[in-house]
């Protein structure tokens, strides 16, 4: 899936089960962050050393530096940390992980049918690599309706709860958002 899609799901579980602005946006990260070993993307499609030698950052990167057993280890930890040792937390940023990784593994094949295994043991062992022979293509409408579900959702939570994922940037935006929500559907939230 594609990473707003995973931010999204992540959201949707951190809004329902966390009660602070720190939880949820530690929940909803850590569903988010195995995507950062994407970043070669731009470089590798739009940026070239000379034409005949493009950087594949991309394609050696993404899904073999974040997607696996270490770099969960890791964030799960992090999550620990930040939320100073709040355990539900610490759980539901794993879980919301490894639902990315889920996520990747039914939803994430390229157009040109490649699979983009998750190599789980990673940085351990090379040995599993996660596929589904029933994966669906990136692009395609299972993914465009979990992501439009999820949007609603979320607009919805945000109408009923008063918080939407713009806490994480702005609290002040955040009232806004919510007022203007609450403005346009005039029925109040129990
Ligand atoms: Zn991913």
């Amino acid at each position: 899936m594609i990473p707003p899609t995973h931010f999204l799901v992540s959201w949707v579980i951190a809004a329902e089960s966390t009660t602070t602005r720190r939880d949820r946006a530690i929940v909803t990260l850590a569903g988010a962050i195995p995507d950062i070993d994407g970043f070669g993307y731009p470089i590798e499609n739009w940026l070239t050393i000379g034409w005949d030698q493009p950087l594949l950052w991309f394609s050696d990167y993404h899904h073999i530096l974040c997607h696996n057993v270490g770099f969960a280890t890791l964030v799960t930890a992090g999550a620990a940390w930040i939320s100073k040792g709040n355990w539900k937390t610490t759980l539901l940023a794993c879980l919301t992980f490894h639902l990315h990784l889920l996520c990747d593994v039914i939803g994430s094949r390229g157009v040109d049918n490649y699979q983009w295994p998750v190599p789980y043991l990673l940085p351990f062992s090379n040995a599993w690599q996660w596929t589904w022979s029933g994966q669906w293509e990136l692009r395609a409408w299972p993914n465009r309706a979990i992501g439009a579900g999820c949007f609603a959702l979320t607009l919805w939570l945000a109408w009923l709860r008063g918080f939407s994922p713009l806490e994480m940037v702005s609290q002040k935006a955040d009232l806004r958002f919510v007022a203007v929500l609450r403005n346009w559907w005039r029925h109040k939230p129990a």
